[in-house]
């Protein structure tokens, strides 16, 4: 009982899959290349003729001959044998020559669009809201869209081939169902059997084909995951110095194990089902023929007739077969592409508000600000009540773990807030655009990540390169000195992933580059997240000095561990338990009786007494 309704369940739900995903693919193929639809046109008539030159030219030319060799004058007959032979000659290459401009049209067009969702589902990817990229089931998502879309749907080409087909295929079968039942009746329900059981066979192998590609998702992520971190260029130390190479491949080679027995249980189980669909189809062929030869020997059909009922029936078997395996093609096209779909669905930002950010002065307050990761119980933040002043400098320490980092993330609205609310300007962060709000922000996360891109481009992401800024900001991360000496200064390119003279910056250079990013952007609030783990307790006091001093005016956010760089700071928040157990001043807390601020200070004085 259970089970039948959680078939139909699943039915209900692919049929509505299929109907969505037909509607968005011949929508897509009318507003982006509408010329798909005059080759599909070009086809058909391509196929209608082609049919006619195959099923009832012949006969007419059979009926001429057999009348030639059955005493009747030649000359009165000769002509129309010519007539036909140039008949079914010229439909012949007419239909060649249609399906080839097609078909040739058709390629072009099918590489467009897979290009197009492969740009479609990298923009949606980047645009998606920033918890979905650590869902484990949004990357499956993800991944089983990518196969689905191009692999296994063929995309919009592959979608509309399978309807054309069906379209073609119900066409023919119309035809040669009539001659068949003008000419020899009981064809007809031999055929609609033998088609039942084989497509009863079809349908079955289709089900084990779909049920193994939900297994297959989640092991190729899995797969996928250990060898393309084997070759990649950028985790090469850790593979190495942690020996972890051979690790990697023994879990790639277990996937791969998972994966070949899945192949491998699936091909046993189609074997078993084309077995059955041979053997229908010899008795099916046995019984027709006997029974349009036994018409033709009582001279009940002529023998131009027996031709076309031998082609009609093949074609009537083929059609039928056709019409069922096109409805089964579209639906199983349609189920893969509709990945694409649900991967669509997952929103492409945080609810968007449109409020513009106005002023170039603005307060920050979190109020009443409680937090949980999605999918996770616990609370990470609990109670923050904060106020950040236009032009102040905070600092944010902590333990590991304390919540700084997610505290940013909460400011930056990569997630949003479980309870309370933060305001700038009195205004809800939800209240404004998405594109506004984040164009206030120039953070430098702990995680940053540097792209195979040149450094300008790094720095500069392509808008409005310019070189001196550039210069400027790397002066100023201190990074310049260095960055003249590569090999092609500012248009060295960082890793060797397309350039074989790319380079690999060290920890420090890499930081560098990071805030000298920071700095480009040029935002109202600067935030530094402990981007500076790598350097050396001088150095990192050297660039949050030289940073604060070049910030300015603007509101600045910086997260250590190294509690140097909060002398300079008018506020600091110190992180524990959840929540901000300590606010204040730096001298406020510092001689604060049994406080957290107090103890880390006296605890890392050692580092900085020299560099201070
Ligand atoms: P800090 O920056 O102070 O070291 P974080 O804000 O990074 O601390 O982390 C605070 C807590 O939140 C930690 O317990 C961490 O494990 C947890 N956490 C961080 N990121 C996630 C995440 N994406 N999903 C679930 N828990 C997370």
């Amino acid at each position: 009982m259970a089970n039948s309704k959680k078939q139909k369940k699943a039915a209900s739900e692919d049929g509505a899959a299929i109907k969505r995903t037909l509607k968005f693919m011949a929508s897509v193929a009318w507003k982006e290349r509408p010329s798909l639809f005059v080759v599909y046109g070009l086809l058909f008539v391509a196929q209608l003729i082609q049919k006619a030159q195959l099923v009832i030219l012949p006969k007419f030319l059979i009926d001429e001959l057999m009348l030639i060799l059955g005493g009747a004058p030649a000359e009165n007959h000769l002509r129309n044998v010519m007539i036909y032979v140039l008949l079914i000659c010229g439909c012949n290459l007419l239909a060649n020559v249609m399906n080839n401009v097609a078909n040739q049209w058709r390629s072009v067009l099918q590489e467009w669009f897979n290009e197009y969702f492969e740009v479609r589902l990298a923009e949606h990817a980047m645009a998606m809201d920033f918890e979905h990229t650590e869902d484990p089931a949004a990357l499956d998502q993800l991944n089983r869209a990518k196969e689905g879309i191009s692999w296994y749907s063929g995309g919009v080409v592959g979608v509309l081939n399978s309807v054309y087909e069906l379209v073609c295929n119900i066409a023919v079968l119309l035809g040669v169902s009539t001659i068949i039942l003008i000419t020899c009746p009981l064809l007809l329900p031999v055929q609609i059997i033998g088609l039942l059981v084989i497509s009863y066979f079809n349908a079955r192998n289709n089900r084990l084909e779909i049920e193994s590609y939900k297994e297959l998702a989640g092991i190729n992520r899995i797969f996928g995951y250990y060898l393309f971190q084997l070759p990649d260029f950028s985790y090469g130390k850790e593979i190495r110095l942690y020996d972890s190479a051979e690790m990697m491949i023994q879990k790639a080679d277990t996937e791969g194990k998972k994966m070949v027995g899945v192949w491998d249980t699936l091909s046993k189980k189609q074997c078993k089902n084309a077995w059955g669909m041979d053997i229908m189809n010899a008795a099916r062929d046995g019984i027709s023929y006997f029974y349009i030869g036994l018409l033709a020997l009582l001279k009940k059909i002529t023998i131009g007739d027996f031709s076309m009922c031998i082609t009609s029936a093949s074609e009537l078997y083929r059609g039928m077969l056709g019409v069922v395996q096109g409805c089964q093609d579209i639906a199983k096209r349609c189920v893969y592409a509709n990945q694409f779909l649900k991967l669509l669905d997952y929103p492409v930002a945080l609810s968007k508000g449109d409020k513009v950010v106005a002023g170039d002065t603005h307060v920050i307050e979190f109020s009443h600000v409680s937090f949980k990761y999605p999918r996770s119980e616990q609370y990470v933040l609990k109670d923050i009540n904060l106020e950040i002043t236009s032009g102040e400098h905070l600092s944010v320490v902590g333990l590991n773990g304390a919540g700084k980092t997610t505290f940013i993330k909460l400011l930056c609205r990569l997630y949003d807030v479980t309870e309370g609310e933060i305001l700038i300007d009195g205004i809800n962060i939800k209240e404004y655009s998405e594109e506004e709000y984040r164009k206030l922000f120039a953070v430098v996360f702990q995680d940053f990540q540097l792209f195979a891109f040149s450094l300008k481009e790094n720095i500069a992401f392509g808008e409005n390169e310019n070189t001196e800024e550039v210069e400027k900001v790397l002066r100023l991360s201190g990074f310049y000195e260095d960055a003249q000496k590569l090999p092609q200064g500012l248009d060295t390119m960082l890793y060797k992933s397309f350039d074989e003279k790319g380079t690999e910056l060290s920890g420090g250079q890499q930081q560098k580059t990071a805030i000298a990013r920071a700095l480009y952007k040029n935002a109202p609030i600067v935030i530094l997240d402990e981007p500076t783990a790598a350097l050396d307790p001088v150095a990192e006091y050297d660039i949050y000095r030289s940073f604060d001093t070049l910030v300015g005016g603007k509101t600045a956010i910086y997260i250590s561990h190294r509690l140097s760089s909060c002398k300079f700071c008018d506020k600091i928040a110190v992180f524990a338990e959840n929540t901000i157990k300590e606010y204040g001043t730096h001298d406020e807390l510092v001689n604060q009786k049994n406080g957290i601020y107090a103890e880390l200070f006296a605890a890392q004085a050692q580092y900085y007494v020299e560099a201070v």
